[in-house]
């Protein structure tokens, strides 16, 4: 299930539509928009000392992060480490990045988002023999979950331009 639904259960009425419960029953912050979350409770929306912001659709800095900062945090560091992965790694290297993915998509706080991630590993298992391998396997998954969310695709031919050397001029 995409994060913006609830999963198996309907939420109880008094969470508003988009608000993403955790297995705990309780709204859960990392698999909620900030937009959703701030419409379930007005301390949200509340000037921190290291805003003025009152609506905007992203939290404060110093604010837990919600699904999309998680989001977008969590892909520059998985994009990062494809970028640093050896083209030719050594077997130790490759079974830790195995073990690196398979503890991640268990770990990943959106637990929605965590398992849907899982799911799509066991459909296409994490290709770890070259830094190409590697980075067109992640930019796969990454499409899934912009397809999942209706975002555009990205052309997996340029992730190295994106993540690695930057946009040839
Ligand atoms: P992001 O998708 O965060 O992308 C950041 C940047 O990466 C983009 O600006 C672009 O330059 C580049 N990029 C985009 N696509 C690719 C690609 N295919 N390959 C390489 N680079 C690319 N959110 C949910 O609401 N529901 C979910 O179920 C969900 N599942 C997630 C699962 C995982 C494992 C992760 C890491 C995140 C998940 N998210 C989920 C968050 C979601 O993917 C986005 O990070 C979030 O919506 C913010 O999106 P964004 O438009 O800022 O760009």
């Amino acid at each position: 299930a995409a994060a913006g639904t609830t999963g198996t259960a309907e939420p109880p009425k008094k969470f508003p539509k988009g608000v993403v419960l955790g297995k705990d029953g309780k709204p859960c912050r990392s698999c909620t928009s900030f937009a959703a979350w701030a419409s379930q409770t007005k301390s949200s929306l509340k000037a921190t000392p290291s805003t003025t912001t009152t609506l905007s659709q992203s939290p404060p800095r110093d604010c837990p992060p919600d699904v999309e900062t998680l989001g977008r945090s969590t892909w520059t560091l998985l994009h990062s480490i494809a970028a640093t992965y050896p083209p030719a790694p050594t077997p130790s290297e490759q079974s830790d990045l195995r073990s690196f993915m398979r503890l991640f998509s268990r770990l990943y706080p959106c637990w929605v988002c965590a398992e849907d991630f899982q799911a799509y590993m066991r459909k296409r298992d994490v290709r770890a023999g070259s830094r190409d391998e590697f980075g067109n396997w992640l930019c796969e998954a990454h499409n899934e979950v912009n397809r999942k969310l209706g975002k555009p695709t990205f052309d997996c031919a340029k992730w190295e331009e994106r993540w690695r050397t930057g946009w040839r001029d």
